[in-house]
């Protein structure tokens, strides 16, 4: 049995009290990663944005709203695991100032200035130990493969995801699962819940190569 830590789902950045930047994420994938890894008998952590979904009743879940809280809470539960799985789809710009109050209207156009959030699965897989591991999804809409690898690479994850636009917030999803040497272990078309069962296998063969025993 092993820690596993997923994040899961959007997160937002407010402009002002009422306005946020976000994505259509609706945490599906996580959520039946979750469901999985628990089935499997891990212990499942999940740091998610805000959703409407309702994770797996095992899991414990801890409710983040932006990326610097999730940054924070996956840093804290990842400490002691054994392995992070990155699905969320955290908001890569949030607004340089957050205003206090509502932004009133003005008939001008408003110019908004953003600087990027920190990225979560690379900061985290820079700090990981060498018995630790990190999968990570990429989302393209083109060259998947090719950018996948590139990413996996610069973020430094033991394992890729790659999947299309057309699973935001979709039942069903289209993946390509890539090792660390960018060699394709497994195309899966099909639900999320297929998908998941792909990736923990992937997972469960990685470690039983790579992860020494606890
Ligand atoms: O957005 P991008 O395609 O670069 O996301 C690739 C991976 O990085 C995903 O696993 C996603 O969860 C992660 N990510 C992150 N923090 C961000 C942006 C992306 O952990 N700020």
């Amino acid at each position: 049995m092993a820690k596993v830590v997923i994040t899961s789902g959007p997160t937002r950045q407010y402009l002002d009290p009422v306005r946020y930047l976000t994505n259509a994420s609706s945490g599906q994938m996580g959520c039946e990663l979750a469901a999985m890894g628990i089935k499997l008998g891990h212990e499942v952590i999940v740091i998610s944005g805000p959703v409407s979904i309702s994770y797996p009743k095992e899991a414990k879940v801890v409710d983040v709203v932006t990326t610097e809280e999730m940054l924070s809470a996956t840093r804290d539960h990842f400490r002691d695991a054994t392995g992070l799985i990155g699905v969320a789809a955290p908001c890569d710009y949030m607004p340089q100032v957050i205003q206090s109050q509502k932004i009133p209207k003005t008939g001008n156009n408003l110019i908004l200035e953003l600087v990027e959030t920190p990225d979560i699965v690379a900061t985290l897989a820079a700090e990981k130990h060498e018995n630790q591991w990190v999968v990570g999804f990429a989302l393209e809409t083109e060259d998947r493969r090719h950018r996948a690898i590139a990413k996996m690479q610069r973020k430094r994850c033991n394992l890729m995801v790659s999947n299309s636009a057309a699973a935001i917030n979709a039942a069903d999803t289209d993946i390509e699962i890539l090792n660390a040497d960018g060699m394709l272990i497994e195309h899966v078309i099909g639900t999320k819940r297929k998908a998941a069962q792909q990736i923990w296998k992937a997972i469960t063969a990685y470690c039983a190569v790579n992860c020494a025993r606890r």
